[in-house]
């Protein structure tokens, strides 16, 4: 089987209509991040499992829009239990500092303690930034980022294709992070920042569309997906980012990447996008 990643929101921190806030599908049962609505963005892809064939969920970092649809995630499988295999609870990885907190937290809001039948026990691993661990089929290693509150860059390796993948989640730009990203299939990252670089030394945690594609090219990965960034300037960041880095995609709502050849060249990402025909 390939290496698939779908792209269940791709938006900012607040859903559109058309769009969930930023999260992905890896290999069909490893989620990272949360969006707003992801059990409900996961049945867009019919042919994908729904919330009940998560594995693992990997969460960057604690704000919401990057974990407000856990309980709903968590309240879905357990409306779905009959579907599920009660032995294999949901794993939950997340930033050492506020995982713990932010999943209690979506229990007491689904009142586990008052209602039975929705009583969830995920198991909750703590990660520290640089920290590494293994799940079916994947190695995950993780590095720092630049967020105001403690963050997890991803890279996955994909042991049964050799594919690997890049996911920073929100940061400013660090240029440690090329370092950690070398040699990826792909890099997802954002572009809240839109057309204009932040100053220096500022503490925002998030980076241009240009900063963006120098993180992509400085790492020597070959494609660029380009999410969490203003809607409306979607055009512009497109043209600015392949300025630099010609091989950058901006992926949309359910859209899925498979990462079943390495690509060589621009034609080929676009090629190999698959889904929709028409990429706008
Ligand atoms: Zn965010
Ligand atoms: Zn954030």
């Amino acid at each position: 089987m390939p290496t698939t990643l779908t792209f269940i929101g791709t938006g900012s921190c607040t859903p559109e209509a058309d769009n969930d806030t930023a999260c992905f599908l890896l290999n069909s049962h490893v989620l990272i991040d949360c969006g707003w609505c992801a059990a409900l963005s996961m049945l867009r892809r019919p042919d994908e499992p729904d919330a009940t064939g998560l594995s693992d969920v990997l969460i960057t970092h604690c704000h919401h829009d990057h974990y407000m649809g856990l309980a709903s995630v968590l309240f879905y499988r357990r409306m779905q239990r009959a579907r599920l295999d009660e032995d294999a609870e949901l794993r939950i990885y997340g930033p050492a500092e506020d995982i713990e907190r932010v999943v209690e937290l979506a229990r007491a809001y689904l009142q586990v303690d008052r209602f039975s039948a929705v009583q969830t026990t995920p198991e909750v691993i703590p990660v520290a930034p640089g920290e590494s661990f293994r799940l079916d089929g994947l190695d995950v290693r993780t590095a720092p980022t630049q967020h105001p509150v403690q963050g997890l860059a991803y890279r996955f390796l994909d042991m049964d294709t050799g594919a690997s993948i890049g996911i920073t989640g929100d940061t400013g730009y660090l240029p440690e992070l090329a370092e950690f990203l070398s040699g990826v299939d792909t890099v997802v990252t954002e572009a809240s920042a839109g057309l204009a670089d932040p100053a220096p030394g500022s503490t925002s945690g998030h980076s241009s569309a240009r900063q963006a594609a120098r993180l992509a090219r400085a790492s020597g990965a070959t494609g660029l997906a380009l999410v969490h960034y203003p809607a409306d300037q979607r055009q512009e960041i497109k043209a600015a980012a392949r300025e630099i880095f010609p091989n950058t995609y901006l992926p949309t709502y359910g859209e899925r990447l498979t990462l079943e050849d390495r690509f060589e060249s621009y034609d080929e990402v676009e090629r190999n996008w698959g889904w929709p025909d028409d990429h706008p």
